[in-house]
Formats: C-alpha cells, sequence, structure tokens
C-alpha cells in the first residue's frame, strides 16, 4: 500500500493546498495531511481551526485524512508508517528550501523519499501569506481559498 504524508502550515488552507491534496490522493492508497504545530512560529489560525478546515474540504476524498504532528517530520513519518513525503513546489524560491529540507531528512533517515508535485499553473503565485494579507485589507478572497471554509477564514478579519 503506497501512504503518503502532506506535511506544512495550512494557515489557512488554499485552492494550491487541495488541488495538491487531490492530486497525491490519485496516485497513492492513503495520504495524510500533516499540520506542523510549531511552537516558535505564530500561526493565524490555531492548530484546531487548521485541521478543522482540512477536515472539511478533505471530506470528499475518503484516502486522505488530516492530523497534526509536533516535532522532526522524520519522527512523525516513521510513527505513522510512511516514508514518502510529498511537497508541493511553486517556483525557484520553493525549490531551493525544499531540496535543503529533503536532503536533510535523507540525511537524518536514508529510508524517507520527498516526491515534488509541480503546482497547478492557475495557482503557482498563490500561498496562505497572500491569502491573508488580501483578506486583512478586506480584499476578495474567493478565487483563492475553498468555497466550504471562506466564512471561517474571513471571519478572522472581520470582527
Ligand atoms: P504556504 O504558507 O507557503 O502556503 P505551507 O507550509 O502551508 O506553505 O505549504 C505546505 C506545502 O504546500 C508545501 O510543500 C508548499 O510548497 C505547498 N504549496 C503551498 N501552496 C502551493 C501552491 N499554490 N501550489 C503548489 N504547492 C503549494
Amino acid at each position: 500500500m503506497t501512504k503518503a504524508i502532506y506535511p506544512g502550515s495550512f494557515d489557512p488552507v488554499t485552492k494550491g493546498h487541495l488541488d495538491i491534496i487531490k492530486r497525491s490522493s490519485k496516485i497513492m492508497d492513503q495520504v495524510t495531511v500533516a499540520v506542523l504545530e510549531n511552537p516558535r512560529k505564530i500561526a493565524t489560525y490555531d492548530i484546531e481551526e487548521r485541521v478543522q478546515m482540512l477536515k472539511i474540504v478533505t471530506e470528499p476524498y475518503p484516502n486522505v485524512e488530516v492530523d497534526y504532528y509536533e516535532g522532526l517530520l522524520i519522527d512523525y513519518a516513521h510513527k505513522n508508517k510512511t516514508n514518502i513525503i510529498i511537497k508541493g513546489l511553486r517556483a525557484m524560491s520553493d525549490f531551493e528550501f525544499e531540496f535543503q529540507m529533503a536532503l536533510v531528512n535523507q540525511k537524518l533517515n536514508p529510508s524517507i523519499e520527498t516526491l515534488f508535485m509541480m503546482t497547478n499553473n492557475k495557482y503557482s503565485y498563490l500561498s496562505s501569506s497572500i491569502v491573508k494579507e488580501i483578506a486583512g485589507l478586506r480584499g476578495d478572497i474567493s478565487s483563492l481559498v475553498p468555497p466550504e471554509v471562506h466564512d471561517i477564514i474571513i471571519s478572522k478579519y472581520r470582527s
């Protein structure tokens, strides 16, 4: 059985993330979207909100589950009995960082394989930070985030 982890901050989930989730769920038997709880990074949406939003948008995909983790990704992968990590790539700027992370993870655990999935052309400019920037300025984010979680996302900025 091919089982993969798709890790990230997902602060919040965007249509770009969901595109990677959908595509990887077609080629893997099981995909776990793993939300990183990083105590050194202040997130806009807390871990429960990020997990909840991902659960809502991944509901149509029976082989996708959502979880969260703290600490090293390779330890989480080991706990989940998988050695496949999926990463999305948008631009050269993503590549440099992800290349370094993939090599470090391989060094820490040589059985770990990082698979890179190229962004969908439609979402190559899209990131959680862009979504928050626009939402914060009261702009329209409806083309950037899955409709099911649109209101949850903007609720942070409308109080
Ligand atoms: P970001 O805040 O930049 O969206 P995340 O940590 O939430 O970052 O991203 C999780 C994973 O999803 C990373 O592998 C990232 O490269 C990938 N990703 C994020 N946005 C996109 C996108 N628009 N297209 C493809 N991959 C993406």
